[in-house]
């Protein structure tokens, strides 16, 4: 049964929210952290799951039971279908789509309140036809159902795509806040605030925050990266550490594998055409900055 609304808890203050309204809120990142079940006597954290290739909805979060006379309430694992993968696979990005997806996390991080309605508008109409799609009955009533993963990557041990085939789906986390475990080894795409950059041999990190600077992610450059790109990204990098240090602010997107290293979530990079400062490549954003 899906969760249509949520109570937005903090610091003694309770507010009714619909689910639809999550996203649009000034203080979204702090909802989101804040969300309980609204049932009368159910204090169960919920956890907003933002839209991604399927509609944005609201769960329990993880280790969390609803009260037992809860509406919500159901006994952990009976529920839902079983999937059971038969294949994988992994295939390289096209560089046209990866530019797309870095172009489009900063237009959306960065866009003002009325682009952000323009666009909300238009994915619930996108929401209401496919909801008036007919739903197969015999394929969701299966027991079992068997699904094919391409998973995507960006690394030259991926298979190539061929002409006609479709990219693998990528997951955009337009804030930090947002990666969670589910999030380990995936190839998606991030968005966040650049607060510095150590710049080694070969081995570079960039410490991105969210927007309210409650967290930090490291985006990992290792020799892979640099084999991978251009000779001068090395120069451009220790450019561009000297720009955050004159205190400009810098928006990162990038294109990578999700990791967990020393007890945090990381991104590794393994291209620089995988990584954008303010909508641009890094060389470009340096040759703006100087004119
Ligand atoms: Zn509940």
């Amino acid at each position: 049964m899906s969760i249509l609304n949520a109570i937005f808890r903090y610091e003694g203050k309770e507010e009714l929210i619909n689910l639809e309204d999550i996203s649009k809120r000034e203080d979204y990142e702090l909802v989101k952290e804040n969300l309980f079940c609204s049932f009368e006597g159910c204090y169960c954290p919920l956890q907003y799951i933002a839209k991604g290739a399927i509609s944005e909805y609201l769960k329990r979060r993880i280790g969390e039971l609803h009260n037992e006379s809860c509406t919500y309430f159901t006994l952990p694992n009976l529920t839902g279908h079983s999937r059971r993968i038969v294949g994988t696979s992994s295939s390289i990005l096209r560089d046209d789509h990866v530019a797309s997806i870095l172009r489009g996390l900063y237009d959306v991080y960065t866009e003002t309140t009325d682009e952000r309605e323009v666009r909300l508008k238009r994915g619930r109409e996108n929401a209401r036809v496919r909801r008036n799609n007919k739903i197969d009955k015999s394929k969701s009533e299966k027991d079992v159902e068997e699904v094919y993963v391409n998973k995507a990557t960006t690394s030259s041990e991926g298979e190539s795509l061929v002409e006609g085939e479709r990219n693998p789906p990528v997951r955009r986390r337009y804030s930090l806040l947002d990666l969670s475990d589910i999030d380990i080894g995936q190839t998606e795409g991030i968005i966040g605030e650049l607060v510095s950059i150590v710049n080694n041999e070969k081995r570079t990190i960039l410490e991105l925050t969210d927007r309210l600077n409650k967290i930090t992610l490291y985006v990992y450059l290792e020799e892979v990266f640099f084999d991978n790109s251009p000779v001068n990204i090395d120069t451009s990098l220790k450019v561009l550490s000297e720009i955050v240090n004159k205190g400009k602010k810098i928006y990162v997107s990038c294109v990578g594998e999700v990791v967990y290293r020393d007890d945090k979530l990381g991104m590794l990079l393994l291209r620089e055409k995988d990584l954008r400062i303010n909508r641009v490549p890094v060389i470009i954003f340096i040759h703006q900055f100087n004119e």
